[in-house]
């Protein structure tokens, strides 16, 4: 009635709730009230009757036994002719059974029916939680996935009802291992997820996983009677250690689980977080150099090639450089190590190609003879159209004549396929276009290479130039690659002659061309024009070309250019403010003098010349010494004397030649 009372209700009342009709007549709803919804909830409804004279929603009440049941109730407010509120009318239906269906859906959405854990939908749920609590409670999380090692087997022998039983018995050893708050899901045949949060320090989850291993490998006797044996690999990572989002975490799970397997099963691999930087890194390398390639950020610059004896420029080698817009010019080894294995490694390759030989034109056409040389990467190379494409390259330059085109060719394992690499050498040089071996003596099996390839350079690597000095068995390295290429008659080259010495020595090992630092840097296109202008070669080198020596004598020739740039320092510090620059070795520091007193009187003692060497050499230190001294008194008399230590060093180095000249062969 108006004042909220039970006039009547029908027999399914009775059916629903189990009161009787005159249990109820005169009595107030609330006597069915579960207590499940609270006063404001009911002040809603009264609220919404008033208003618009209707309510509809979901209520709990509780039947005369004492049930709470759900029910969907619809009320509505009938007027009077007046206008005024003379009944309400409710009716509601039990929805018990739709509820019990919602629950049901529920799980079936949220988890593995048939383990009863958390499944994938519910578990990224659980994830995302246990991240945002890592995060606030600052400490660590460890994501692990969990797969059977040899699962498959046992459905396929005993079916899979036996299957379904270890997938069972595995889900509950699982959660036996781990604490309440952790979770454990299943998200796919016969892999599963543990989230092990609040974790104080890494190691903690080492005994957790080890604990786990050995519980699954605990035999389990199947309903039929047999008994099998299963084991796990576990891959995982932590946070916020591994900083990712969280479906990446699992994808590197997925990563670890996988090296795991990988390193023989029953075991678990943590993901490697800085290894995975660096790969990442790597694969923004070579992002970054895709857009430097569009971009044209990259040039190439040029290092010459001479011969020692002569000081004849034969060409120069094309060298790769990254205008980086922020970091400046940077170098091969900066970025180059992420191009190899990469796809852009061809289209660099033939960018370099193509912008040399734009270069040789421009010299062509500013009358500058010089061969360039590239660097090819041998996976280039071996492009099947790599001739093809090489001959249309010289078809669009025609002033560039071929034979002004060198390769240089690393030996790398990508030229194992020695036929291959031989059957495209031999196309590059049937186009007049010569290739070299490049770093020859530190690449694997240079001998069976040189062998195979029809290359008509090879070029001694670096490092034995480098140590030739020092090392006995670098030098012996070089004269062997020397002796080799003369005896195949190629042609051969050193690279990276950083000392005059070290071209001496070279020269008299029979290696006439040289490209180092001693004799230019790599320099821009446009510098090389002047750098031509003033190169001379070192009057050493000169001479060596004419002298028959042996090892032990070569010392002597060491000598003079040692002497020489000892009298290029002295003369400087004179030239120079008293205090500017600091003096050369006195006397008892000098190595020239040491020499002399040491091996050179036991080697040369008995020869003629070696008194008036020493004679003269002594002379030079008092020189230097009475100069030195007036420098710092009247620098510009001392300046006077200058053209007696020019006037001495040719005594000098006259009777070193004709001391040379005495031991020659
Ligand atoms: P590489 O072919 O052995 O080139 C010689 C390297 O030694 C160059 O380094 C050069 O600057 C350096 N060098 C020259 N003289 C001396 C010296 O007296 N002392 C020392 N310590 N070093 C010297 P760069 O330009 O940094 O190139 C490094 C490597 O990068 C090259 O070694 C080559 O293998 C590769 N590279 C350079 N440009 C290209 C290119 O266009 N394509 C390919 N595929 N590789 C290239
Ligand atoms: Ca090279
Ligand atoms: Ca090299």
């Amino acid at each position: 009635d108006a004042g909220g009372y039970i006039a009547d209700v029908n027999p399914a009342f009775s059916r629903i709730t189990g009161y009787r009709r005159d249990e109820v007549i005169g009595r107030s709803p609330k006597m069915l009230s579960s207590g499940h919804q609270d006063a404001a909830f009911y002040a809603r409804m009264w609220q919404s009757l008033r208003d618009t004279g209707a309510w509809r929603g979901e209520i709990w009440n509780r039947n005369k036994a004492g049930e709470v049941y759900p029910e969907l109730l619809s009320i509505a407010a009938v007027k009077d002719t007046q206008g005024l509120i003379s009944h309400y009318i409710g009716s509601f239906s039990d929805i018990t059974h739709l509820k019990e269906r919602e629950v049901q859906l529920d799980r079936l959405a949220h988890y593995d029916p048939l383990t009863s854990l958390p499944n994938r939908r519910l578990l990224s749920d659980r994830l995302r939680q246990a991240l945002a609590h890592t995060r606030r409670a600052g400490k660590i999380l460890a994501v692990c996935l969990v797969d059977l090692d040899n699962f498959k087997p046992i459905n396929d022998q005993h079916g899979h009802a036996a299957g379904d039983q270890v997938l069972v018995e595995t889900a509950q050893r699982l959660r036996d291992c781990v604490r309440d708050k952790d979770t454990v899901a299943r998200i796919g045949g016969d892999e599963f997820v543990l989230l092990l949060q609040d974790l104080e320090w890494v190691e903690e989850c080492d005994s957790v996983l080890s604990r786990l291993l050995q519980r699954l490998t605990q035999p389990i006797r199947l309903a039929e009677g047999a008994e099998v044996a299963v084991s796990a690999s576990i891959g995982l990572t932590l946070f916020p250690q591994d900083g990712v989002e969280a479906e990446v975490l699992l994808r590197h799970a997925d990563q670890a689980l996988y090296q795991a397997k990988q390193a023989g099963r029953n075991r678990y691999r943590l993901f490697d977080v800085a290894h995975d930087r660096l790969v990442q890194a790597h694969h923004r390398l070579i992002d970054d150099l895709a857009l430097a390639l569009a971009k044209n950020q990259f040039v190439l610059h040029y290092q010459p090639k001479v011969d020692m004896a002569t000081g004849q420029v034969l060409g120069v080698e094309a060298l790769l450089r990254w205008r980086h817009p922020e970091r400046g010019l940077l170098l091969p080894a900066e970025f180059l190590y992420a191009l190899s294995h990469s796809e852009l490694e061809i289209p660099l390759g033939e960018w370099v190609l193509e912008a040399a030989l734009q270069q040789l034109e421009r010299w062509q056409a500013e009358g500058l003879q010089l061969s360039v040389s590239i660097n090819l990467a041998p996976r280039h190379l071996l492009q099947a159209d790599f001739p093809a494409r090489l001959a249309e390259s010289l078809a669009r330059h025609p002033q560039v004549p071929a034979a002004s085109l060198e390769l240089e060719l690393l030996e790398s394992s990508a030229l194992a396929d020695l036929e291959q690499a031989a059957r495209a050498i031999k196309a590059c040089q049937a186009l007049g276009v010569r290739v070299a071996l490049d770093d020859f003596g530190a690449g694997y099996a240079s001998l069976a290479y040189f062998k195979s390839l029809p290359v008509a350079v090879l070029k001694i690597d670096q490092a034995f130039t480098r140590d030739m000095h020092e090392d006995a068995e670098d030098c012996n390295i070089v004269e062997g690659v020397i002796k080799i290429a003369a005896a195949f008659g190629r042609e051969v080259i050193a690279e990276g002659v950083e000392t005059i010495e070290q071209g001496i020595l070279l020269l008299h090992l029979g290696c006439r061309l040289a490209q180092g630092y001693v004799i230019a840097r790599p320099m821009p296109a446009d510098s090389l024009a002047r750098w031509l202008e003033q190169w001379s070669v070192d009057s050493a080198w000169k001479n060596m070309a004419s002298l028959r020596l042996q090892r032990e004598d070569l010392p002597l020739v060491l000598l003079e250019t040692l002497h020489r740039s000892w009298v290029k320092q002295l003369i400087a510090v004179i030239e120079a403010e008293p205090g500017e620059l600091a003096p050369p070795p006195q006397r008892h520091a000098c190595r020239f003098g040491q020499w002399l007193q040491g091996p050179g009187s036991s080697r040369h003692g008995q020869s003629e010349g070696f008194g008036l060497i020493q004679a003269l050499h002594e002379q030079m230190h008092e020189l230097a010494e009475q100069l030195l001294a007036e420098h710092s008194q009247e620098p510009q008399r001392a300046r006077s004397g200058i053209a007696k230590i020019r006037a001495l060093q040719e005594q000098l180095n006259e009777a070193i030649y004709s001391l040379i000249a005495t031991l020659m062969y």
